[in-house]
């Protein structure tokens, strides 16, 4: 192997076996005291606990570079190509030791080199190359792939800077950049043989051709991308893919001339505008960036890929045209939608198939996920910045746009609404270019993330689309990988679980539901509880250190992490905890069930109202945790931060998992399978995945309350809807009062206003709807957790049943059902 990593100038010069003395620990022991030395040029007693992640990272790394080369010269018959501008990754090195089996090998290795490997685990930081949920599922796809060896690479960007590092400032949001870089990464291979060039502006250009015109876009300006390559090992090592994350760089990192002329700043300024579009992650969840930065990082990474993948196959296989025989492209969401116009550009303009040819390959072989039917997340892109920045690609998409309206008119559809219904052009807000439309009509197969998801996209803002080509909407439910949301997030649970139903289901988790028949075993129940108990005090711990704040690990655990966002109610469970807060300070003697109310996740730095939401979650923390009147009974907490690392230790000791959007508007979700599957009941509306949980634990072991999807749009017709639903409900008016008095912000008694103004006069997410219901189900709650037996049973259920949740099953359904690539 070639590549050099940013931080392992020094490697063996040839390929050898790494098996040297025999003994597995022996031999990882002397590779990692090896690593340090060698690579970093430290000793063990001044080395750092981020100089011995680096050293074990770089051991294993080797180890699996070797099983990836063992496969490397077969070419597979068809790949899987996974495009996505966000993956959420986390740490590597727990998926890394748990998927080669060598969790305990590398503990006994750096054992003998008195060093504990948590604390090693503990200095990798997150990759947090996405945002929330979509970047997540990208990552849970990338190591299903490989654990059912689907020949797969993910592409991506590179970012300096992933999603920013949140604090608080009395309890105000703040944002600080984040630096997973700034040391290096271990994992990553440094491909420089895989660069192409990335045009942007200019004009194009027509010539006589045959007996056409060829056109050629001359790009004005030209950024490199470089491939870095991050390994994703599969489940016992079996298969090892690659994650092909790009880097922008400047063909000419100075301008000499500028320079010599004493202009030293403006000598740079192209680097600089070239780099600037692997710099940082844009940290929107679910809203569209209209900035043309964002659109320079689409194009870029899409099309570094493509230009990449078409390389491939022409070297393997030769004639483009069996591209969709050996190549199924999946793209996650529209930001890569620009591969449509750029992969019939690739095909005509530089390989010279005709337009009939290179249209039939591009719609063999792309595919599209959509994630949300928001208004606010479709991206639609401006045609003028379309036409300056990618000239041609606005061409194309004229030429494709004409010839699909066209067959409407063909078919006896051209009348004047429906044509501006499917157009890839929306002529209603200026000229815009809609990135889902041009998607679906590009691909293969289009799908929504969940039933409900599906439905409402095929009746909703597909629907035109979807009645001339039924069977293109699919629906693929998202799921989550096991091995890092059960086995290293959970190794209590896991090695209760192989206790119960054997070895086997680690390989195979339909086999939990053999945990069905404990869930009234006492000896069993005690176990899992003590499980929980574990992770609870664990998780106390965490708090205690990044808030200050002690939590009685004996309290129901009521938790509440995802972004902040208005649609998924987070407001919802804050008022519920101000209308709780009232309700024990009324009667302080009674048997509440004591709660803890646990808070986490960030909110794009633009998005105000979301920002005011995690100042109010403070303030009410600040005031419930400070009135001894409610002390024992009610804990509120906001934990700074969230990440996939925080994740993994909140999730297995929640109790309760709180998924309380307005029900039509989570696509899916994913953190709901998560906290199932570690046995939190979930309180939750019937929307996304939701609906399919409760199918599948049984809805005798699930909360739901509140309007479903069909219910949210007859009460958005009424007129009036939230200032009646208030009058109806002395309890939410007196917590809404409560909030819009200042009782919770003396400082500045306005403060919420914005929040409980809104919430009166429009209400768009119907909080005042549910909040009954919502207020009845908590009750309901507190009994259940009363009930202990009953409690622990339905959570056994709940982990006994999720099976059907892992990224396994997404996949095998995206490989048979969508990209049609064999599983052997
Ligand atoms: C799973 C996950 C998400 C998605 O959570 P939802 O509740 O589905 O929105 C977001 N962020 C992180 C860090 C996650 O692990």
């Amino acid at each position: 192997m070639h590549a050099k990593a940013a931080v392992a100038p020094a490697r063996a010069p040839a390929q050898r076996s790494l098996t040297v003395s025999g003994d597995p620990v022996v031999d990882l022991r002397e590779a990692i005291r090896g690593k340090l030395g060698i690579v970093l040029g430290v000793t063990p007693e001044t080395a750092r606990p981020r100089d011995w992640f680096v050293a074990t990272a770089l051991a294993l790394r080797d180890r699996i570079a070797e099983t990836g080369l063992s496969k490397a010269t077969q070419i597979p018959h068809k790949r899987v190509y996974y495009l996505s501008l966000e993956f959420l990754i986390g740490r590597l090195m727990s998926d890394a030791l748990n998927n080669l089996g060598l969790t305990e090998t590398v503990r006994e290795a750096l054992n003998e080199l008195g060093i504990d490997l948590d604390a090693v685990q503990e200095a990798e930081p997150d990759a947090a190359l996405g945002n929330g949920g979509l970047g997540r599922l990208a990552a849970c796809f990338m190591e299903s792939m490989a654990s059912l060896s689907i020949p797969a690479i993910g592409y991506g960007i590179r970012y300096d800077h992933g999603l920013f590092r949140q604090s608080f400032k009395d309890g105000w949001q703040q944002e600080a950049p984040e630096t997973w870089l700034a040391e290096g990464n271990p994992w990553e291979f440094a491909r420089r043989e895989a660069t192409y060039k990335i045009g942007f502006g200019g004009g194009v250009t027509m010539s006589a051709s045959g007996d056409g015109i060829a056109r050629r876009w001359q790009p004005a300006e030209t950024v490199l991308a470089v491939a870095h390559d991050v390994p994703v090992v599969g489940w016992r090592g079996k298969q090892v893919n690659r994650l092909r994350l790009w880097k922008a760089e400047s063909e000419a990192p100075v301008d000499l001339a500028r320079f010599n002329g004493g202009d030293h700043v403006g000598a740079v300024s192209e680097r600089m505008r070239a780099e600037a579009i692997s710099r940082v992650l844009y940290p929107s969840d679910a809203s569209a960036e209209g900035q043309e930065l964002r659109l320079r990082q689409e194009y870029f990474f899409t099309s570094a890929s493509l230009q990449d993948l078409v390389a491939r196959h022409r070297n393997e296989r030769g004639d483009l045209r069996s591209l969709p025989d050996h190549a199924a492209i999946q793209l996650n969401d529209t930001h890569p939608a620009i591969a449509v116009p750029e992969l019939m550009r690739i095909l005509t303009d530089d390989h010279g198939l005709s337009w009939e040819d290179a249209w039939h390959v591009t719609t063999n072989t792309l595919h599209y996920t959509n994630h949300t039917l928001l208004p606010e997340a479709l991206e639609t892109w401006p045609v003028e910045l379309m036409e300056r920045l990618l000239p041609r690609h606005m061409q194309i998409i004229y030429l494709i746009n004409w010839m699909h309206l066209e067959e409407q008119g063909k078919s006896g559809k051209g009348d004047a609404a429906h044509l501006a219904s499917v157009s890839l052009i929306d002529e209603s807000h200026g000229r815009r270019v809609r990135m889902g439309h041009l998607a679906f009509h590009g691909a293969r197969r289009v799908n929504g993330v969940s039933a409900l998801h599906t439905d409402l996209m095929r009746s909703t803002v597909f629907s035109d689309l979807h009645a001339l080509d039924s069977d293109k909407i699919v629906n693929k439910t998202n799921g989550i990988t096991f091995r890092r949301w059960l086995h290293t997030a959970n190794p209590g649970l896991t090695k209760l679980a192989v206790e119960a139903v054997g070895e086997g289901v680690l390989d195979n988790p339909e086999l939990l539901t053999g945990l069905d028949k404990f869930a009234q075993d006492a000896s069993f129940v005690a176990r899992y509880r003590a499980v929980r108990r574990e992770r609870k005090e664990a998780l106390t711990a965490i708090v205690a250190d990044r808030t200050g704040i002690d939590l009685d690990p004996d309290a129901l655990f009521d938790v509440q992490v995802k972004r902040i966002h208005e649609y998924k109610r987070q407001l919802l469970n804050v008022i519920e905890t101000v209308a709780l807060y009232q309700a024990i300070k009324a009667e302080p003697h009674r048997n509440w069930t004591p709660r803890v109310k646990i808070f986490g996740g960030k909110a794009a730095p633009s998005y105000v109202q979301a920002k005011l939401i995690i100042k109010l979650a403070a303030d009410v923390a600040r005031a419930v945790n400070d009135d001894p009147e409610v002390a024992g009974r009610l804990k509120v907490v906001f934990l700074p931060n969230y990440s996939v690392s925080l994740a993994e230790a909140i999730i297995p000791a929640a109790d309760l998992s709180e998924q309380i959007s307005t029900a039509g508007l989570e696509a899916s979700g994913t953190g709901n399978m998560k906290f199932a599957l570690n046995g939190a009941l979930t309180v939750g509306t019937l929307d996304g995945a939701n609906i399919e949980i409760r199918d599948h634990v049984g809805a005798d072991n699930i909360f739901i309350f509140g309007l479903d999807a069909a219910g949210v749009i007859a009460r958005k017709a009424v007129p009036g809807y939230a200032r009646a639903a208030i009058e109806a409900s002395p309890r939410l008016a007196a917590a809404l009062d409560m909030i819009a008095s200042g009782r919770f912000s003396p400082e500045e008694p306005g403060r919420f206003r914005p929040l409980t103004d809104d919430l009166r006069h429009r209400d768009p997410y119907l909080l005042t709807a549910d909040f009954d219901d919502y207020w009845r189900t908590q009750r309901a709650i507190d009994a259940a957790w009363r009930d202990s037996t009953t409690w622990w049973a339905k959570a056994i259920h709940n982990t006994a049943r999720m099976a059907w949740f892992s990224s396994d099953r997404s996949m095998r359904e995206y490989a048979d059902e969508i990209w049609r690539v064999r599983l052997d």
